[in-house]
């Protein structure tokens, strides 16, 4: 505790020292100049506290906004199986089981995800132009007029 106060003001008085030095050049007293050298260290660190509260407080709202923005990547619309049918969207975690409560029937729904495979195809090339140029390399020929 005592160290913690020390280690605050000796660096107060310090910097009081040298604006009482600083001022006295301009024919101000020392006691008068190490009043005000207080006096502007306090204003300074306010001012430097606030802007870093303002600083932190910018980040942690970037943060949750990013953290929403993924939030809703990992979400799903699901609809209650109950009668009403609501439809609301779920966060979905792929690692734990997905439970949630439907704001209409206030019952808690388990949601299920199912991995499904399905083939992967590939577009054909039906632009003119790609068919221009495999006329050209001569891959396939033009039909034969009968
Ligand atoms: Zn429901």
């Amino acid at each position: 505790m005592v160290k913690k106060v020390l280690a605050q003001l000796i660096p107060l008085a310090f910097g009081s020292i040298i604006f009482s030095v600083l001022l006295h050049y301009f024919n101000v007293s020392y006691i008068v100049g190490g009043l005000f050298g207080v006096a502007v260290q306090f204003a300074g660190f306010y001012a430097f506290r606030s802007c870093l509260n303002a600083y932190v407080a910018l980040q942690n709202k970037k943060l949750e906004n990013e953290r929403m923005k993924e939030l809703s990547y990992q979400g799903l619309g699901v609809t209650c199986p109950c009668f009403k049918a609501v439809r609301e969207f779920v966060p979905i975690k792929l690692n734990a089981p997905n439970y949630y409560k439907c704001s209409e029937c206030k019952k808690v729904i388990g949601v299920y995800i199912t991995p499904e495979t399905a083939l992967v195809t590939e577009p054909q090339e039906s632009s003119l132009e790609a068919v221009n140029s495999i006329l050209a390399k001569g891959l396939i020929g033009l039909p034969k007029e009968q």
